[in-house]
C-alpha cells in the first residue's frame, strides 16, 4: 500500500553502499524509520530529503517492519541552522526531547506541526534560542495531557494576584492563602506572568517577552523532566 505521510528527519544512519535509514517524526504515525534508497548518490532525487531536520512530504510503501521512501518534496531543511552553533546545539535538543516523547506516546500531529515551526523560528532568528526552546518545553507538556493552571490556587481555587508558590507535581500554584497547604517553588507575580504569556504565546512572539529569570526557564525545564520520566538528555549537556 503507498500513501502520502509529512516526515521530519530525527537521525540518518547511513546503509550499505548507497542507502540511509532514516528515524523520523512522522504526522500521523509518531516516530517511524524510513528507507532511502540510493539518497548518497550524486545524483539521486532524495539527496536533500535524507538528511538530519529535513521536512518534507513523501510517498511511503511498507516493506516488512520498515517503510520506503518512494519519492518526496522537501518542504523545508531549516538550512540556516548549520549557520549558527547555538541554533545548531538547541535544534538538536529539541530533536532528542521530541524523539524520546514520540517513542512513549501516541503522538499527536499538533507535536509534529509545533516542532517544524520551533525549527523554522530557530533556523529564522538569531538570537532568542532559550526562551523559544523554553516555550516548546513548556506547550510540549502540556499537549501531552500536563497543562500547568498559571491563574488559578489549586487548593482553594482563587485568582492569583501576587506572589504565589508552583508545584510541580500538581502542575498548579498555592496562593498566598494556602501556601501552607502544600509544597513547592516561590515565583514572585512578575514571573508567573511570564509564566502566563509563554504559554499563550507564538514562538514568533516570544521576543516580545523581555525577561525569561533563570528560575522560570528551570521551572519549566523541571516541570517538563518530571511529567516525561527523563532528564539526561544527551545534547543538554552541550548547551
Ligand atoms: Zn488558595
Amino acid at each position: 500500500m503507498i500513501f502520502e505521510e509529512e516526515v521530519l528527519i530525527l537521525k540518518e544512519v547511513n546503509y550499505k553502499e548507497n542507502d540511509k535509514i532514516l528515524h523520523a517524526l512522522s504526522k500521523s504515525k509518531g516516530k517511524i524509520q524510513l528507507l532511502s534508497r540510493g539518497c548518497k548518490k550524486n545524483n539521486s532525487k532524495l539527496i536533500n530529503v535524507s538528511q538530519l531536520f529535513a521536512y518534507s512530504k513523501c510517498i511511503l510503501y511498507k516493506s516488512k517492519d520498515m517503510y520506503i521512501i518512494d519519492s518526496a518534496e522537501l518542504v523545508d531543511n531549516f538550512y540556516n541552522i548549520r549557520n549558527n552553533i547555538d541554533a545548531f546545539l538547541y535544534a538538536n535538543y529539541i530533536l532528542e526531547l521530541v524523539s524520546y516523547v514520540a517513542q512513549e506516546n501516541d503522538l499527536e500531529y499538533k507535536i509534529f506541526y509545533m516542532t517544524t515551526e520551533i525549527l523554522r523560528c530557530l533556523s529564522q532568528f538569531n538570537e532568542n534560542f532559550e526562551k523559544l526552546t523554553a516555550a516548546y518545553e513548556l506547550k510540549l507538556v502540556s499537549i501531552l495531557g500536563y497543562k500547568p493552571d498559571f491563574y488559578h490556587c489549586i487548593s482553594c481555587g482563587a485568582k492569583i494576584k501576587s506572589s504565589a508558590k508552583f508545584s510541580i507535581v500538581e502542575g498548579g500554584f498555592y496562593c498566598f492563602e494556602c501556601e501552607k497547604n502544600g509544597s513547592g517553588i516561590n515565583m514572585d507575580y512578575n514571573e508567573i506572568i511570564v509564566l502566563q504569556r509563554i504559554l499563550k504565546s507564538k514562538f514568533e512572539d516570544i521576543s516580545s517577552i523581555e525577561i525569561i529569570t533563570i528560575k522560570v526557564l528551570s521551572l519549566i525545564r523541571n516541570y517538563l523532566f518530571y511529567h516525561i520520566g527523563k532528564d539526561n538528555f544527551v545534547t543538554l549537556k552541550l548547551l
